[in-house]
Parts: structure tokens; sequence; C-alpha cells
């Protein structure tokens, strides 16, 4: 196949020489409220066109190689006192495959158990290109699966305003857990 970035021949969807090149995570840190923080790997102009590979069939292994480089990387580093879940944020599967599931999938580490469909938007509204207040105004309103007393950190692949991440910080909170952080791959803000 053909490297999606360079268009080089290539075994895996984004070639090596890509992966090393332009794909190599720095680590920014947002406050998306006192003392609570969103940590991502890339720039939104860095991953732009890939991330949108969600929406089609080869977006799954696109996502593989980013959550390889980056969350699973995170995951490796990762000390906590006790066991934390990681949580996808809306784990819908209505492409195929989760892009959230697959960034949590590679937290897996010591410390850290992925848990999949605990947190489901029940209003399928699109953000993309919607300012603060209509986010504001149209929540996402999360049903939470059973899941209580836990620690937890949130994945996603992108914060804009970081509505979405507050909003499934406070549904999860609600159940008694406490939410340590989130992790996307981008932020749009950068
Ligand atoms: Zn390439």
């Amino acid at each position: 196949m053909k490297c999606l970035s360079c268009e080089n021949l290539s075994f895996q969807i984004i070639c090596n020489t890509c992966q090393k090149n332009l794909l190599e995570p720095s680590f920014h840190k947002r406050e998306l409220k006192k003392d609570f923080f969103n940590y991502s790997f890339y720039t939104l102009s860095e991953l732009e066109d890939l991330i949108s590979s969600k929406y089609y069939f080869h977006g799954d292994r696109v996502f593989n190689i980013l959550a390889k480089l980056s969350f699973a990387k995170f995951g490796q580093n990762f000390n906590f006192p006790n066991q934390v879940l990681a949580i996808p944020i809306d784990d819908h599967t209505r492409h195929d495959f989760s892009h959230t599931a697959i960034l949590a999938k590679h937290l897996k580490s010591e410390f850290i158990t992925p848990k999949y469909n605990i947190l489901k938007a029940s209003n399928i509204v699109k953000y993309a290109g919607k300012d603060l207040e209509f986010r504001k105004n149209n929540p996402r309103k999360f049903k939470v699966s059973n899941i209580k007393n836990q620690t937890l950190i949130l994945c996603d692949d992108l914060i804009t305003t970081g509505t979405t991440i507050l909003e499934a910080k406070k549904a999860l909170e609600k159940q008694n857990n406490k939410v340590l952080f989130s992790l996307t791959l981008a932020d749009a803000k950068l």
C-alpha cells in the first residue's frame, strides 16, 4: 500500500519514516477547570488529516498507529498507587470501529485497565465548527453505565473547548468516581 502521508510504498498505512519524522509526540497541558487538566500529544494542525480518517474504513489502522506512538507510551510511563480505569468518551461504532476505544485500549498497562461502553452520548449533536455557547446549550447528555467509586482517566481524540470532557467528568462524578485527568490525541487550541 501507499503511506497516507508521503505516498511512498509502505507495509503500514503510515510508513515508519513518517511515523518517526512527523508523528513524534510532544506533551501539552491545558487546565480545563481549577486543578483539572487535559494532556494531549499533538497539535490539531499536525493531525488534522489523520484524525478525519475516523470517518473512513482505514481509520482503525491510522488510530492504532497514533495510539501506539502516544497513548501506549504514556501508559507505560504511568505510575499510580492504585488501579485506574481508562474510559473512552462515547465509544460508539458508527463507522465500524470506535476511535476512542482504540485510544483507551493502548493505555493498558500495569496500573491502567481500559473499560468500554461506559459513557455514551444520548444527544448525537455535531460540535465541529460550533462555538462554546452552542456546545453548552446542546450537551451530550451522557448515559453512564454502572460504575462506582473508581479512579478514572478520560480518553478522546480531540479537545476543542473542553465542554465534552467536563460534561463527561461531571456525569462520572455523580456516581462517586474520581477523574484524574483527560487525555486526547490532539488539542485544537494549539
Ligand atoms: Zn510516509
